[in-house]
């Protein structure tokens, strides 16, 4: 059995003082931190620890970094500084930015940092028997110093937010966003808590703006060629393919490792990977998505939520609507926009128009088995229309009746398969970011190896980012139907060369932005994987209502 030392439970028990901090900002942040682990490291985050270092090197006659502990007080912490002025003892603490100022315009500490320099103050008493008259913090940018004396009320203080910051542990309720948005501009948590997507959930006329990047810029690396090997130099992923020279890439820049076919990764290598949050997924030759493997787990408070929601039948089948209705509108949608300029076939008309009328239907659908029918319709409606996009100068071979699979029959479906594929394993990126169970969907069964949530979100980017690519492509004329595949029999894969093109085709479509429907902001297609993962997530925890809404216009 596994048992903890006495300094295990102490540090399970006590709290950090950094957390209080968190806490007296906005007790959501405290929340996303401590119980579903989230953390982010921004630029604001970086520069903090900058300034520490550059302080280090400048004070360092003063400077006394100090690890505090005090069971009894319930706290923990790391001191910036500890100074010795006539004969007190002074914990410091040091702020980048500026300080609050009132409205006699004097320097005064933020409340959160009121609470920290307090808590650092008494468990400086605590921990070490002395009394402690005051905290200072220096706020750089101002050059100012800023006395917070403790007296009986700040210990009282800093105790209520102790017995607060355990009562939320133990809440598998995530508080709701703050009032004041001017703290969520600069909150590092902001990417991953959205909350102004939480409040046009509750106001349907509230204007979000984008508080995350439109884009992720790391780098998918996708190792192509068999034989080749991936392992770790220093703060590097090394590539070393066969007759060529050998690759490096900065592990800051990349946010996904995808090894097809037989190339080989080091334990080295996968654990710098688990470390740098790297995601690596493997594709088979064929073009089939095997898996990945992802420390991130999630917190537990997440999942119990997920699993509470997700067991929930009405729950489900309302979600599952929704997605019907996005595949099937964003299936409609293509369809029109490739009429758009051309002559209409009546094959198409008559789809479109029939796609309409069973669109109508879903919302009345009470059972999943009764939308699986709707969704069968409707494919089957697609797929039949789709042949009439294709340009009649694109060669035969490359023309489509239908969609076929494991194994695909012909050259348009091999394209549809491997990038239905690619697209599986980034959907399961986004949710292994997010830290949901991929396991655990609301639509799709456990009936095969991919996980079922994965198969359920998937169906919101089919069209836009493999369809869309696939019929775009052909109708460009970018493939060779000899060099670009393989055929053994009937079947038909891409081969080597096909599947980069593939790759390049489908990677620089994520690039491109799509404004959100509904959030009314734009964001790159690598973003609205997680984007549309952390919205799923919104619709069991009080902020629903935008999930699935990604439709084509
Ligand atoms: S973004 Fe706003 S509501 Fe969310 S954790 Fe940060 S401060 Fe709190």
């Amino acid at each position: 059995m596994q048992t903890l030392d006495r300094s295990e439970l102490t540090k399970a028990e006590t709290i950090r003082v950094s957390a209080l901090h968190a806490l007296a900002y906005c007790p959501r942040l405290f929340y996303l931190e401590e119980v579903e682990e989230l953390y982010t490291q921004d630029a604001a985050v970086f520069a903090g620890r900058r300034l520490h270092t550059e302080l280090e090197k400048q004070e360092d006659e003063e400077w006394e970094e100090l690890f505090l502990e005090s069971g009894e007080l319930g706290l923990r912490g790391r001191l910036d500084a500890l100074r010795t002025r006539d004969g007190q003892t002074i914990p410091y603490e040091h702020k980048r930015g500026r300080c609050y100022r009132d409205e006699n315009n004097q320097p005064q500490a933020w409340e959160s940092d009121r609470l920290q320099i307090l808590a650092y103050a008494y468990l400086l008493e605590s921990a070490h028997e002395i009394t402690v008259k005051e905290g200072r913090i220096r706020y750089h940018t101002d050059n100012v110093v800023v006395h917070v004396p403790l007296d009986d009320a700040g210990r009282a203080t800093v105790r209520e937010a102790i017995q607060q910051a355990r009562n939320l542990r133990k809440s598998t309720y995530r508080p709701p966003v703050i009032d004041n948005e001017r703290l969520c501009a600069r909150c590092s948590l902001a990417p991953v808590c959205l909350p102004e997507e939480a409040r046009l959930a509750h106001n349907k006329e509230w204007q979000p703006i984008r508080l995350f990047p439109e884009d992720d810029e790391r780098q998918v690396i996708h190792v192509l060629e068999p034989g080749t090997s991936v392992g770790r130099t220093g703060e590097q992923i090394k590539i070393t393919r066969r007759n060529q020279p050998v690759e490096t890439i900065p592990a800051h820049q990349v946010g996904q490792l995808v090894l097809h076919s037989f190339s080989q990764i080091s334990t080295q290598a996968l654990h710098f990977c688990a470390v740098q949050e790297i995601g690596v997924h493997f594709i088979s030759g064929g073009g089939r998505y095997l898996g990945s493997f992802d420390s991130r787990q999630g917190s537990i408070q997440r999942r119990i939520r997920q699993y509470a929601a997700l067991s929930n039948s009405e729950t489900c089948l309302e979600l599952a609507r929704k997605l019907v209705i996005c595949r099937g509108q964003g299936q409609r949608k293509f369809l029109m926009r490739g009429t758009r300029g051309k002559s209409k076939t009546d094959k198409l008309d008559k789809a479109i128009a029939q796609m309409k009328s069973v669109l109508k239907q879903v919302p009345q659908a009470k059972s999943l088995e009764s939308l699986l029918g709707f969704e069968g319709n409707l494919a089957a409606l697609y797929f039949g229309a789709l042949p009439d996009l294709i340009s009649k100068e694109v060669a035969t071979q490359l023309h489509f009746a239908g969609r076929n699979r494991r194994p695909p029959l012909d050259r348009f479906n091999a394209m549809l398969s491997f990038g239905y594929a690619l697209l599986l394993k980034d959907v399961m990126n986004a949710i292994l970011t997010v830290g949901l169970e991929p396991a655990l969907g609301f639509y799709h069964q456990p009936r095969s190896q991919a996980a079922p949530l994965a198969l359920d979100l998937l169906e919101i980017f089919r069209v836009p980012l493999v369809d869309m690519t696939v019929m775009a492509s052909v109708n460009r004329g970018q493939w060779d139907v000899k060099a670009d595949f393989e055929v053994r029999g009937k079947q038909v894969w891409l081969s080597e060369l096909g599947r980069r093109k593939f790759v390049e085709l489908y990677e620089s479509r994520k690039q491109e932005t799509w404004k959100h429907p509904v959030t009314g902001y734009s964001l790159t297609y690598r973003r609205l994987f997680e984007l549309e993962v952390r919205l799923l997530e919104k619709e069991w925890s009080g902020e629903g209502g935008l999930f699935g809404q990604l439709i084509l216009r």
